[in-house]
């Protein structure tokens, strides 16, 4: 008997991404057998396994096959990209996955005039995208020195290793307590689910299961159930304010002519003032509920 094809993904282990990737992965009704202290894990219920990495590696444990799918900041795929040996010319973006947001940016000390990206020539640039940064600045013309540093970046001007720095911001704390200001941003990043060509066709099927029910638990979680109560004669007005949602199912009311119940899916974000807008237009009863499962 020939032994069960198993898909294999890989995710960050520890740090930013490792436990919004695992969460994801639960969402999908994927059960792991093993603790998280171990490289490997085995999904209970799908021939997938799952490889517990450093995010860095995760572009070469997808262009050698050792991983079919992995989940990593664009970031960190873009930039073993933009560092151009070709070995990771085949891998592409699936998904983007709503999480892990960041921003690659030039960031100055506050007694450093910046006026525009024409103000780093000549200047030195610490960073840990020299990829990404090199291929910005060539395409600006702008010739500078880049110090490749593995972390630490946003200390490098307070001890005069580099004029300036190009590193990930999120909420920009980090460059703030350490006396720089965000300057120019050089790549908008989040997490994305990323693939190799994949040849073997049973392995390529369950990568397209995960990756649909992947979108799957994505476009759950940004939708809403919405129900409520709607006079008839502004049916009209309230099918226009419900957000994102195509047609919404109607139904009479018993005992009432003058209302009727709306039902509807809404792929966007609920929020006060368009439940507000809804009962300004005669809504009542407005419920909003979260989706847990949604396949067409
Ligand atoms: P590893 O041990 O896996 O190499 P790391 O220290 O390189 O971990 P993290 O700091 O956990 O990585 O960041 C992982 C990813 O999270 C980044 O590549 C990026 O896509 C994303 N991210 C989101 N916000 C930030 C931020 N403020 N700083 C750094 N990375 C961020
Ligand atoms: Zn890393």
């Amino acid at each position: 008997m020939s032994e069960e094809k198993r898909l294999k993904i890989a995710i960050q282990k520890s740090g930013r991404l490792a436990d919004m990737s695992l969460q994801l992965l639960e969402k999908c009704g994927i059960f792991l057998e093993k603790s998280r202290d171990q490289l490997l894990c085995r999904a209970q219920n799908f021939p997938l396994d799952i490889f517990l990495v450093r995010d860095d590696d995760i572009p070469a444990f997808l262009s050698t096959d050792v991983c079919q799918l992995g989940i990593l900041g664009q970031n960190a795929l873009l930039e073993k990209q933009a560092l151009g040996n070709g070995k990771f010319n085949g891998l592409k973006q699936l998904l983007p996955l709503g999480y892990g947001k960041c921003r690659l940016s030039i960031a100055v000390p506050h007694d450093f005039t910046y006026d525009s990206i024409t103000s780093l020539k000549g200047k030195v640039i610490a960073t840990s995208y020299k990829g990404l940064l090199s291929q910005y600045l060539a395409k600006q013309n702008i010739k500078a020195d880049i110090v490749t540093m593995e972390g630490a970046v946003e200390v490098a001007p307070r001890t005069h290793l580099a004029d300036v720095i190009c590193d990930l911001v999120s909420t920009g704390n980090t460059l703030t307590s350490n006396g720089l200001a965000e300057k120019d941003v050089i790549l908008h990043s989040q997490a994305v689910l990323a693939t190799n060509q994949i040849m073997d066709l049973e392995i390529k099927l369950l990568a397209d299961k995960i990756t649909s029910r992947i979108k799957a638990v994505l476009r759950a979680e940004n939708s809403r159930y919405i129900m409520l109560n709607s006079p008839t004669d502004s049916l009209e007005a309230i099918k226009a304010v419900l957000p994102g949602s195509q047609s919404p199912t109607v139904m009479p009311l018993q005992g009432r002519d003058d209302m009727v119940a709306v039902h509807a899916v809404c792929e966007e974000g609920v929020f006060w003032d368009t439940m507000e807008e809804l009962k300004a237009n005669g809504a009542k009863s407005i419920l909003v509920v979260p989706i847990e499962k949604m396949l067409d």
